[in-house]
């Protein structure tokens, strides 16, 4: 059977053409590209089978990124791993705003709080060391998750691009105590999804504790709110579209919205 015909097969049965190029590419072991120039040859009869195998795990609706074990942030790839969270498009005008305050107060230490994969943390320090301007701050991120493959991933991710980044297990940031008063800017995309809300069937292979954020999803906020004097310090987090108002209340912070014009970014700037 041509590639070509395989791929029809499977377009008819919901599966996008794009998606279908690069499952095949990792079976071959290959770039998506050599699928393109060669996808009306025969597909070689020792792939076709785990060429199927792939298309039919992605069609249960097992997300493409874990699949292919990469993931597009910010313009660069970075590795992806089941029992991780999959970076969400929203999270690329985070990094972008706290870009934005790090150029505007010249901060130097940056602390993610859940890291997860990295990608925040990791572009955050990659934009700061390639921009002229930036890099002559020195800028420093430390990044902290409760979940340890989270913490393997993030660091494998910052050896990709030899990046330095000092990435700890434990919660909030518990594993920088003694670094807290000298942190200028704290960033996070928490787990913000309230309890027994119905996910869409890929967030079903995520891990749930990076999505429910508890009975109300503010519980991240409310307890590292309770916990940390930010006095001197920009907070800003990644909030779901329904929690501006009650944020904006607990926090005395503002509420920017993402590209779908939904509430999205939470700003606390305690610099004044
Ligand atoms: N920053 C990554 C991103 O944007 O793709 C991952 C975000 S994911 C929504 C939330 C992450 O926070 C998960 O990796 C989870 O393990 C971690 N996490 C949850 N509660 C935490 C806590 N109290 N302290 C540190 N990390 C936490
Ligand atoms: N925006 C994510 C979603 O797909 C939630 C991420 C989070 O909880 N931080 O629902």
């Amino acid at each position: 059977m041509k590639f070509s015909q395989i791929v029809q097969a499977y377009k008819d049965k919901g599966l996008p053409e794009r998606e279908a190029l690069l499952l095949i590419a990792k079976v071959l072991g290959k770039k998506k590209e050599y699928v393109i120039a060669h996808f009306y040859d025969e597909c070689p009869e020792e792939f076709l089978e785990s060429v199927i195998t792939l298309f039919e795990k992605r069609l249960t609706g097992y997300p493409l990124q874990y699949i292919i074990g990469e993931v597009e942030f910010y313009g660069r790839t970075f590795y992806i791993e089941e029992g991780v969270l999959i970076p969400r498009w929203e999270t690329e005008g985070l990094v972008e705003l706290s870009l934005e305050y790090i150029r505007k107060y010249k901060l130097r230490k940056v602390l993610d709080i859940g890291v997860g994969s990295g990608v925040i943390a990791i572009t955050i320090a990659l934009e700061c060391t390639n921009d002229k301007e930036l890099s002559a701050l020195g800028v420093e991120v430390f990044g902290t998750d409760v979940n340890e493959k989270a913490i393997a991933l993030a660091r494998k991710n910052a050896m990709r691009y030899s990046i330095k980044c000092d990435f700890r297990l434990g919660e909030y940031a518990e594993p920088f105590k003694d670094d807290w008063d000298s942190i200028d800017i704290i960033v996070s995309n928490p787990p913000y999804v309230r309890k027994g809300t119905q996910l869409q069937k890929e967030l079903e292979f995520e891990p749930q504790e990076a999505l429910f954020g508890g009975e109300d999803g503010l519980e991240f906020y409310k307890e590292f709110f309770k916990r940390y004097e930010t006095s001197g310090k920009i907070v800003i987090m990644e909030i779901g579209e329904d929690q501006g108002e009650k944020l904006k209340a607990l926090t005395g912070g503002e509420v920017l919205k993402d590209l779908a014009g939904k509430d999205r970014y939470l700003i606390v700037n305690k610099r004044g």
